[in-house]
């Protein structure tokens, strides 16, 4: 199925890194509003905040629930920031829309599960909300995408994905895996799709936050979702990966953000110069052939053996030793060469053998 996206329509989204920043939970309305303000001080323009939080385990904080929707109100009034919370069913879409939620976004557990998901695509049927859908729990692409489509279908145009990685039994540095081929793939499907990178929940620790930020910008990424809280060691949800306002901002004037068009230019000019290199080898190779069938002719003049071992070894000696004067693996050039000969003995043989 053709996806019919358009522009999410919000602030800073012709720039990269979009950035919606802001904590896992809302927790309570003064760490909403503390948190709101220092972010908006550093001129982040969307911020994030859980409400209703879908949780491994029951026992933990769960979210506040509706309770907390006049806090994330009071947040945007008074920075003028926009809001974004997740929701995983009609219910929960109702009440964000009518507390003035500006971005809805689907969580991974719920876009792992295609019968939640259509409730809330068809719940949202008629309503012009950006919905920004996490991928799937487990690494599959088709349900990515199948959820996407579903709520595509139900006449949400402005979507984007998130990227937030995989879950897996043995976790090692990272929480989630990031498995970069899989939203590279959903790139190539879907190329008009923006997509965002969450390092919280992929990295699962604040150190992993800035190096995994770089790595969504060199792989092309169009934003970035991440949880920064005012206290982060306090927090009642994921207190290990969350940053303060002051860090993330910290974090975001140190990435180094290369122009698609620039990097795809240059490398197209440094592809250019292999090409060369390549034929220049083909043409060396196809000569060195010639050569090697003359002195077959010769060899087989004066009745000499095709191998003579003492000349193989030094050039194998030499070129591996001029090899790593250049900087390259005198092993690797073992193998090469040793190739090169097999191939000479090879057409050596048939000058051989001809009559
Ligand atoms: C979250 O963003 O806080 C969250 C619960 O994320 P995920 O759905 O990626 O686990
Ligand atoms: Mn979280």
């Amino acid at each position: 199925m053709e996806l019919d996206i358009k522009p999410l329509g919000l602030p800073g989204e012709d720039r990269r890194p979009l950035i919606i920043a802001g904590p896992c939970s809302a927790e309570t309305e003064e760490q909403v509003m503390t948190t709101a303000r220092q972010l908006s001080k550093f001129g982040i323009k969307i911020m994030r905040a859980g409400v209703w939080k879908p949780r491994t385990k029951p026992g933990g904080f769960e979210g506040h629930g509706e309770k907390a929707l006049p806090w994330l109100q009071r947040a945007k009034e008074e920075t003028g920031m926009l809001i974004a919370t997740e929701v995983a069913n009609p219910h929960h879409a109702e009440k964000a829309l009518e507390a003035g939620v500006d971005i809805l976004w689907v969580g991974a557990r719920t876009t792992a599960n295609p019968f939640a998901v259509q409730e809330l695509a068809d719940s949202l049927r008629g309503v012009d909300v950006p919905v920004l859908v996490k991928n799937p729990v487990n690494p599959d692409l088709e349900l990515w995408i199948g959820a996407l489509e579903r709520i595509n279908g139900a006449g949400i145009k402005r979507l984007a994905a998130i990227h937030r990685g995989f879950s897996s039994y043995d976790k090692k540095i990272y929480r989630n895996l990031p498995m970069w081929q899989i939203p590279i793939e959903l790139r190539r499907r879907i190329p008009n799709i923006k997509l965002f990178n969450d390092p919280s929940h992929i990295g699962g620790r604040r150190d992993l936050i800035a190096p995994l930020c770089q790595q969504a910008m060199d792989l092309g990424f169009d934003g970035l979702l991440v949880e920064s809280h005012c206290c982060p060691e306090e927090a009642w949800s994921d207190a290990k990966q969350q940053v303060t306002p002051e860090i993330l901002d910290y974090i975001l004037n140190l990435l180094v953000i290369r122009e698609e068009i620039t990097t795809t230019e240059s490398i197209t000019m440094l592809r250019r110069q292999i090409d060369e290199c390549d034929d220049l080898l083909i043409d060396t190779l196809a000569k060195r052939m010639r050569i090697s069938r003359e002195i077959g002719q010769y060899k087989k003049e004066h009745g000499m053996n095709i191998v003579q071992t003492s000349r193989y070894s030094e050039i194998i000696d030499k070129r591996g030793a001029q090899g790593s004067l250049c900087g390259i693996d005198p092993e690797c050039i073992k193998r090469i060469f040793e190739a090169i000969h097999e191939e000479s003995v090879n057409q050596q043989v048939q000058v051989m053998n001809r009559n």
